[in-house]
């Protein structure tokens, strides 16, 4: 065999992995007989389905593949996601939540990040945290409860860089005014969407 041929086998996979899309895991949390947070016909695990859609949707317009641990009304409990995701080896990953308090004035937007285990997916996750909810309060100028740690297991188990949104709380009448309504739930996606751009960037 030619020299060139030969080389052209072994450079093929190299140019073919790096167009590779990169892969984010987007988690809608809940689902099936976990609800999450409810208040009258408002429930977390339908409002996260649906941003979590939306997100989908913005990814894959931004050229990234888009992988969902859940795609329709089923319990999935946590360590299954966990397994999901760190089997597919992704970029990244998303946990989509609601928020709810015994305050009806608590609102706002806050994204968890895990605050121990190795310090350099640790300070990855805490920028991507700082990324998205940047471009979620500049896409729906709503109200930044800021980047929090947290000790959620989707996002303590998980191998790769992991945040957990609460894009707001269904107990504060004004937010989930807005979160009934398709145009907010989008500036929700488009904002995550961002965010993780511009972190992957
Ligand atoms: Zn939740």
């Amino acid at each position: 065999m030619k020299l060139i041929v030969k080389l052209l086998i072994l450079l093929l996979p190299i140019a073919c992995f790096a167009k590779e899309k990169p892969i984010i895991i987007i988690d809608a949390g809940h689902g099936g007989k976990d609800q999450g947070a409810r208040v009258r016909n408002f429930e977390e695990k339908k409002l996260t389905l649906r941003t979590s859609y939306l997100t989908k949707k913005r990814l894959e317009e931004l050229g990234y593949r888009v992988i969902m641990t859940r795609a329709r009304d089923i319990f999935l409990p946590l360590g299954t996601r966990v397994i999901l995701a760190n089997r597919r080896s992704p970029s990244l990953f998303v946990s989509i939540h609601y928020n709810s308090a015994a305050s009806p004035a608590a609102k706002g937007i806050e994204v968890y990040y895990y605050g121990k285990g190795k310090q350099a997916r640790r300070a990855s996750s805490k920028e991507l945290a700082t990324s998205i909810l940047d471009q979620m309060i500049f896409a729906t100028e709503g109200e930044s409860r800021g980047v929090k740690q947290g000790n959620f297991q989707v996002i303590r188990e998980t191998a790769m860089p992991a945040i957990l949104v609460e894009a707001g709380f269904i107990t504060n009448s004004d937010e989930r005014a807005l979160l009934g309504t398709q145009t907010y739930l989008d500036k929700l996606a488009q904002g995550i969407a961002v965010g993780v751009d511009k972190f992957v960037k």
